[in-house]
């Protein structure tokens, strides 16, 4: 089987190399096999003009441009030998979006100059709808959050929360799965977003889920403001445990500020939050009932769940944590998140792909950045809309 040596994987994590496509769908096929040891990746996420460099185990792979990225690009090592028919329909396929943030407000900046186009994404959102409405392309949607910003004027906040809600309404092949992200926080209350956004865990208080929309496939919604300075009433335990952590990690009186903070350190911010016990002990028994179905699981969060995927001022608080319950089980074979806007992609020691997506507050008047996954037996096809880029993400069907 031809795939990339692995002394050429070691001298290209040298070279601070971004894995092209071909090379990332070759060295997944690697992954999986007996033996193969992955190596150190070592790159420089530049966020907004910042450059921090990363280090830890795991391959960075440069997700590729839409339009670049086609079905017939060559995924090299499983082609070579097994070749898949020409024409194979997916299992199913969903849509994906994510950091909406729409808001009814001249356009503006982030805090580290990248233009911010707040009434623009609600047209990106209705383009991806109709896009998705065509042929019906995609059997469901996932949201991975933030769908208003926060710098909506209060007064405002519920109407614009049912302006992006009633876009997504149009969808007409099939159901939208909402995530929460800081953004929704900062604007509504956290019982009333679970209740708008159909969470089916409501009327309870807690915001993550899991759905199976095929037999051998199941989703998992984590919620990464569970442990949270926002959305969680004053004297919520939660919130306390957040504001603790918070102050014994960042020193700024600003708790949005990472300044000061190195490397991973970067992520103890209050725009962030982790996973709290109990839902820890629920993703257990969710990915433990996963493996007795002989299900494949896909992760997904509004934080980066893997510091190979996202600068680390977007990481989740424990991700540690979370990744230790989703390595101790051999079903799920991707992590789909939002919240740093950039966008990334990683393949981790455990072969699961982490896939950050671009977001929508990002987009020049007339650009997109939206797409949908074909899910066949052994891969996710990302197909991607202009600013989010396209992969192939190759798993083993037979674990
Ligand atoms: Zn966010």
């Amino acid at each position: 089987m031809e795939g990339v040596p692995k002394d050429k994987i070691l001298e290209d994590k040298a070279l601070r190399h971004q894995f092209t496509r071909a090379e990332s769908a070759a060295i997944s096929q690697e992954a999986m096999n007996d033996n193969f040891v992955v190596p150190l990746y070592s790159h420089i996420v530049h966020t907004s003009g910042k450059e921090n460099t990363v280090t830890g185990t795991g391959i960075r792979c440069a997700p590729q441009p839409s339009g670049a990225a086609t079905l017939q690009d060559p995924v090299v090592a499983p082609l070579k030998s097994l070749p898949l028919p020409a024409a194979e329909a997916p299992i199913f396929s969903f849509g994906v979006i994510t950091d909406v943030q729409y808001a009814d407000i001249a356009d503006g900046q982030s805090f580290r100059g990248v233009p911010r186009y707040y009434r623009h994404s609600l047209q990106v959102l209705r383009r991806a709808v109709n896009h998705w409405n065509q042929k019906r392309l995609v059997n469901f949607a996932v949201q991975l959050g933030d769908i208003v910003d926060g710098f909506c004027p209060k007064e405002e906040s519920l109407p614009a929360v049912m302006k992006v809600l009633s876009e997504f309404n149009s969808l007409q092949c099939g159901t939208v799965y909402h995530i929460l992200g800081n953004h929704c926080l900062y604007n509504l209350p956290r019982n009333q977003l679970n209740k708008l956004l159909k969470f089916p865990s409501w009327p309870n208080a807690h915001s993550y889920y899991d759905f199976t929309p095929s037999p051998n496939f199941r989703f998992v919604i984590l919620d990464g403001y569970d442990v949270s300075a926002i959305g969680w009433p004053e004297e919520h335990a939660h919130r306390k445990a957040a504001i603790e952590l918070l102050k014994q990690k960042n020193p700024n009186s600003d708790k949005n500020s990472p300044d000061g903070l190195i490397g991973e350190e970067c992520r103890f911010v209050k725009f962030n939050g982790g996973v709290g016990e109990d839902q820890l002990i629920w993703l257990n028994q969710v990915l433990k009932d996963a493996v007795a179905c002989r299900q494949k699981v896909i992760v997904c969060c509004h934080i980066p769940l893997h510091p190979g995927a996202t600068s680390p001022n977007a990481l989740l608080w424990n991700y540690n944590e979370v990744l230790d319950v989703i390595h101790q089980h051999n079903c799920v074979i991707a992590c789909l998140a939002g919240h740093d806007h950039t966008g990334g992609y990683v393949i981790d020691s455990h072969g699961i792909h982490h896939r950050v997506l671009e977001a929508v507050l990002e987009c020049p008047p007339g650009t997109n950045a939206f797409g949908h996954i074909d899910v066949f037996h052994d891969k996710l096809s990302l197909i991607g809309n202009d600013r989010m880029a396209s992969v192939d993400m190759a798993f083993d069907p037979s674990h």
